[in-house]
């Protein structure tokens, strides 16, 4: 019998091994890896990677954020996420006041249903630690959503520490895992106070009133309080060299901690701030961008494995008519950067290519180990029979500047323009059919289904 599909003496690239081989396709699984198959359909990759689709663990889509949204619904940004070789993202669920998890869910559920071009999972943010809220987690971890977040900022979602504790608790008793956004709001609330009171308010002033201790304090504080109840966290996007080495030094001591950094903290500094009128607010995010010391140490905690995933925390704003909400005060610009095109891309050329990690931490950072982590493996984010053929073609010669023009994501302006890029996909398959060829998205609405996420594993790799 042959394959519905084969895709030919492409380069396989897994988080452990780089191959020539046949890959065979069968009901959108992955059936073999092997030579000479035989398929009903193929595809030649000779020159191609040939890799596990990558999973985002980190978007906002169609976020509500204040008085406006992300401006990529979940139409566009799972588009725009499959031209750039992404075939999963995990989102995040936010409760409106009073209402349960299990209606909130449902509620961001139906938004992305039958418009996702990519299958989508979900994190559920927790805004308080009552007895009701707590209660629901294990109907929650039923559904489907095993991880759960939470902020040490923000009015109306920060939780105390006591209630951080409850949290861990009520969280890790039933085998999920807690995600913290970490920064001392005591910190930022202070520097944020002084500066506006001092008539500092343009967005060259943003990365102020956010220093990088305030993420040091707050992952240790969060990294200690984890220790007292012997419950796993994993903090999302480290931004820091601080933070950083809070994760490293809690792993030392057999903690049981991951990190997650994202593409504009590996690539971008606080330099951009320094652009001229209104520009900065283009940079504007929580955390702020760091200094080119920050992106080292990233670099280098990845390349260790302390730091075990790449996201984009993608949360896209128009520079006209959302950004300027703040240009009056920058504490009223919408916080947030678009990325969830261009990751896969940017890691390779300024990652791979530049030699700070291997083609197959590539993989594993961006593709495989997010699906460990978030229970959607091997499943997700791996070449193995049985596996959904969630594949993406890349090919390492091809040169771009990168631009906003080129992109897909509803957002006028990129971070990233100019960034010389050399290797890009050039194919995604979603469970065996091709989403994305060349410059083409086929039929993508609505392809994507809502993902089931198993128990997160945190201790192994595959
Ligand atoms: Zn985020």
């Amino acid at each position: 019998m042959p394959f519905d599909l084969v895709i030919h003496d492409g380069l396989l690239v897994t988080l452990s091994d780089t191959f020539q081989a046949d890959l065979g396709i069968t009901g959108g699984k992955i059936a073999a890896i092997g030579q000479k198959l035989h398929g009903e359909k193929t595809i030649n990759a000779r020159g191609l990677y040939v890799l596990p689709g990558a999973v985002d663990p980190h978007t906002h889509l169609e976020m509500p954020v204040g008085k406006t949204k992300s401006s990529d619904d979940w139409f566009t940004g799972t588009r725009a996420a499959a031209h750039g070789g992404t075939t999963t993202v995990i989102d995040f669920v936010e409760t409106a006041p009073h209402q349960s998890l299990v209606d909130a869910l449902a509620a961001r559920r139906s938004l992305a249903e039958n418009r996702a071009a990519i299958d989508f999972a979900f994190h559920m943010t927790l805004s308080n630690a009552s007895r009701s809220t707590l209660d629901e987690i294990p109907a929650m971890i039923e559904t489907g959503v095993t991880s759960f977040k939470v902020y040490t900022t923000y009015a109306g979602l920060r939780l105390t520490d006591s209630e951080f504790l409850k949290v861990l608790q009520a969280v890790s008793a039933h085998k999920g895992l807690v995600i913290v956004h970490s920064e001392n709001d005591s910190i930022v609330k202070y520097f944020t106070q002084k500066l506006l009171d001092s008539g500092k308010l343009a967005p060259q002033y943003h990365p102020l009133s956010r220093p990088d201790i305030a993420e040091g304090e707050a992952v240790a504080r969060i990294l200690s309080l984890a220790e007292a109840v012997c419950a796993p966290v994993y903090i999302v996007h480290i931004s820091s060299a601080k933070g950083a080495k809070a994760v490293a030094a809690a792993q030392l001591r057999g903690q049981n901690v991951l990190g997650e950094t994202c593409t504009q903290y590996l690539l971008l500094t606080e330099a951009e701030y320094q652009r001229p009128g209104f520009e900065a607010a283009k940079f504007v995010c929580q955390p702020p961008l760091r200094k080119a010391e920050d992106c080292a140490a990233l670099w280098a905690a990845l390349g260790t494995g302390s730091i075990r995933t790449i996201g984009t925390d993608h949360c896209p704003f128009n520079f006209v008519g959302q950004k300027d909400m703040g240009s009056e005060r920058f504490t009223e610009i919408p916080g947030g950067l678009p990325g969830i095109e261009s990751r896969l891309a940017l890691v390779y050329s300024y990652g791979v290519r530049k030699g700070l990690i291997s083609l197959n931490q590539w993989v594993s950072l961006c593709c495989t180990n997010p699906a460990v982590i978030f229970g959607l493996y091997p499943r997700k984010g791996s070449l193995l029979p049985g596996a959904d053929a969630d594949i993406v073609l890349f090919d390492p010669k091809i040169k771009k500047t990168l631009s906003h023009t080129m992109l897909h994501e509803n957002v006028d302006y990129t971070p990233y323009e100019g960034f010389q890029l050399q290797g890009y996909p050039v194919k995604t398959l979603l469970r065996g059919e091709v989403l994305i060829d060349g410059e083409k998205a086929i039929n993508v609405a609505g392809k994507g289904k809502y993902l089931k996420c198993g128990l997160p594993r945190i201790r192994s790799t595959p």
